[in-house]
């Protein structure tokens, strides 16, 4: 079982491993969601780490594990969102080389944001899929390591580091709510908190519209979906028809799989926006859509909210505002 080669030990050292480079974020109480709902909900704030969302637990994790002569050769990935940023970001901080793989269709913005972060950037071909083969075939002829984003024990038990804090901070929890796309995030923390205490609940949320684990955990197997444009960009993309750790371990520690709209999606975001002051992308605001749509019908539960990133522009941030 996938679920024996992880370990608490592994979340541990990974923990100690990443404590120079990734910030223990805060947890803060929300007294607007609390209200909202009749649950004590408390958001853990990854939107706090340096670049801006949790990636960077997993790919410090992950990055750091390697021996220092696979490190010395250099670390490649073929993420231009938040996982790119954590890669190139960590690379730099120790002094080794990166390089992120894209397509031709990747926008300027984020091109530039990753050669700022001292990223070499390869264009390479038209789609996702030429980007991804170009990166292994550098693993296979120069010796680089391909970080992946979610599905390797390194950056699962990255992610897991979520799960010890989120303890030490609130030993209530009775539930966690998670947003779900490769399931790195929710493997990690689910994992962490249900060997802790299986009576924890955990929550998945995606979107609608290509909620790909969602579905592949319906049909019992890893499938793919066309993606559709949504406000919770980071949670696109495929598990890969190869998936190895994060099927098998959503599938074991996620107790409810949730769908949000996009309209959710949006007034979750405008709910921190308005209420927190704090500018989250659209997968953060999938969580808060999740949360506020219990109104009411709160019993008092302790439940912790997963604020994972706030990878939003201000065009996409005024958009909405406009639609209040
Ligand atoms: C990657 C990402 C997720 C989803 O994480 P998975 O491990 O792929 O499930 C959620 N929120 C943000 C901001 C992300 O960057």
């Amino acid at each position: 079982m996938v679920s024996e080669l992880i370990s608490l030990r592994r979340i541990w050292k990974a923990k100690q491993r990443v404590a120079g480079l990734v910030l223990q974020t805060p947890l803060i109480y929300s007294d607007a969601l609390s209200k909202h709902t009749g649950n004590q909900v408390y958001l853990k704030l990854e939107n706090h780490q340096p670049t801006g969302a949790f990636k960077l637990r997993g790919a410090a994790n992950k990055i750091l594990s390697l021996s220092k002569d696979d490190q010395k050769k250099g670390v490649a990935t073929f993420s231009t969102g938040n996982h790119g940023i954590a890669v190139a970001y960590v690379a730099k901080q120790l002094g080794i080389r990166s390089i992120v793989c894209i397509s031709s269709r990747v926008p300027k913005g984020k091109v530039n944001r990753l050669k700022d972060l001292g990223a070499e950037v390869a264009v390479v071909g038209e789609n996702q899929d030429d980007a991804e083969d170009y990166c292994y075939r550098l693993e296979k002829e120069q010796g680089v390591s391909v970080i992946k984003p979610f599905d390797d024990l390194e950056v699962i038990a990255g992610q897991g580091t979520i799960g010890i804090e989120v303890l030490e901070q609130c030993p209530d929890i009775d539930e966690i709510v998670i947003p779900l796309s490769g399931g790195g995030l929710l493997s990690g923390i689910g994992y962490t908190l249900k060997s802790n205490d299986s009576s924890i609940q955990v929550t998945g949320v995606s979107m609608e519209k290509s909620a790909v684990m969602h579905e592949s955990l319906k049909q019992g197997y890893p499938i793919k979906i066309a993606e559709t444009p949504t406000l919770a960009d980071s949670l696109l993309g495929g598990i890969g028809p190869d998936n190895q750790y994060t099927f098998q371990l959503t599938k074991q520690y996620m107790d409810n799989s949730v769908l949000i709209s996009e309209k959710a999606i949006a007034e979750g975001v405008l709910f921190l926006l308005e209420h927190h002051k704090m500018a989250v992308e659209g997968a953060a605001g999938a969580v808060i859509g999740k949360l506020l749509s219990e109104k009411q019908k709160g019993d008092g539960r302790v439940i912790v909210g997963v604020v994972s990133g706030n990878n939003i522009d201000h065009e996409t941030v005024s958009e909405l505002l406009k639609t209040r």
